[in-house]
């Protein structure tokens, strides 16, 4: 199952200021971390858009890119996002970059939260900045090229007819 926190906008207009406040303290089913992800999630009607924001912190266990040990990451993800109201219902949005909700709608937060913690993930993932990363395997024996075989033995004999003083 996975989560969801949904808001309507009719909701939301019925709010004081028209903003509604998320006190988030959950845990994400996509997402490993080792203490819930805290803090709030803030949503605001400003007539023609949404504001949402998000001021959150957990810590989650990643994979490192170079040793493929797992570590413990400080996530903290603070950001706001507008997500402009289409005038009518069914109105195609103006702009595809630009997220856009009916004007009487609804918003999962609880997505929109796990997107932006995703987004908020270091990229690459180093558990240390000098992590030396994996001992690489041994190399195989090289293939063996006769033509280098032929080469050594031309310079060998180029070395024995050297003249010597
Ligand atoms: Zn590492």
């Amino acid at each position: 199952m996975t989560l969801a926190h949904w808001l309507t906008i009719p909701e939301l207009l019925r709010l004081p200021a028209q903003t509604y406040e998320w006190r988030v303290d959950t845990d994400f089913p996509d997402l490993e971390t080792l203490t819930p992800v805290q803090g709030s999630v803030t949503v605001s009607h400003r007539h023609t858009y949404l504001e949402v924001s998000a001021s959150v912190s957990t810590i989650v266990t990643l994979c490192c890119d170079r040793c493929l040990q797992h570590y413990n990451h400080r996530l903290v993800c603070t950001t706001t996002e507008l997500i402009w109201l289409a005038a009518t219902p069914g109105s195609q949005p103006q702009d595809d970059l630009v997220e856009t909700l009916p004007a009487t709608g609804r918003l999962d937060l609880a997505d929109w939260l796990y997107q932006q913690l995703c987004l908020a993930l270091p990229y690459p993932k180093y558990c240390d900045l000098n992590c030396g990363g994996i001992h690489p395997p041994a190399p195989a024996e090289p293939p063996i090229d006769h033509r280098w075989a032929v080469l050594a033995q031309l310079q060998s004999a180029l070395e024995r007819s050297e003249p010597s003083s």
